[in-house]
């Protein structure tokens, strides 16, 4: 059974494929952090802004495969059941994404993108992988389609990754209580450095989820 925390239908805020109708499945749990407040101080990530603890969330629960796909399917409109995008998050999905959900699901003709913290291994078969670096963490996952690194973080400089094989390069600037600085630093960062693009959290600017 996987453990999930919320499903929910919107737009992708974020990245390559930001603004595009996608069912984001929220899996519980993550290895970098509890998601409870009093572990904070300890965790190995420290600034995550997601609420990915239990399985209290809309559409949360414990599901098969097969429910899984049920729910994922009755929150798309009946004209898009040919085409789903469905956007694996958490947490950390990889803790349970697994081959036979992958499998099932693509079986069912569903477009699986996952966003990882880069240190678990992934199942095979997964349409679009995004990696975003945590630090103090030894990635595994050095190849997919997008690298998107917080920006800035003193311990993770994005010369560090430039090397790895990936599609895409995106700085997503730190939202925390500098954000207009830190839009600057990202700016002029990627004007020196064209390797790399602007992502922005445009569902927190539209107020979607
Ligand atoms: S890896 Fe992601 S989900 Fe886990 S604690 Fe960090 S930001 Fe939050």
């Amino acid at each position: 059974m996987y453990k999930v925390k919320e499903i929910y239908y919107t737009l992708q805020g974020e990245g390559f494929h930001q603004g595009r109708a996608a069912v984001f499945c929220r899996f519980a749990g993550c290895n970098l952090w509890s998601g409870i407040e009093k572990d904070r101080e300890n965790a190995i990530c420290k600034f995550c802004d997601t609420d990915f603890w239990g399985m209290d969330g809309e559409n949360g629960g414990s599901y098969n495969k097969e429910d899984l796909y049920k729910k994922i399917k009755s929150l798309v409109p009946k004209q898009s059941d040919q085409h789903i995008f469905l956007v694996m998050t958490g947490g950390e999905p990889a803790l349970q994404v697994d081959d036979e959900l992958v499998t099932y699901l693509k079986s069912n003709g569903v477009e699986i993108a996952i966003e990882t913290n880069g240190t678990l291994p992934l199942p095979q078969g997964i349409d679009w992988i995004t990696v975003s670096p945590k630090a103090n963490t030894k990635l595994i996952i050095t190849k997919g389609n997008e690298l998107k690194l917080v920006f800035p973080q003193e311990e993770n400089n994005p010369t560090q990754f430039e090397s790895f094989d990936f599609t895409h390069f995106y700085l997503q600037p730190l939202d925390n209580d500098h954000r207009l600085e830190n839009h600057d630093l990202c700016i002029q960062y990627i004007l020196s450095n064209p390797q790399w693009k602007l992502s922005i959290q445009s569902h927190k600017i539209l107020g979607i989820r």
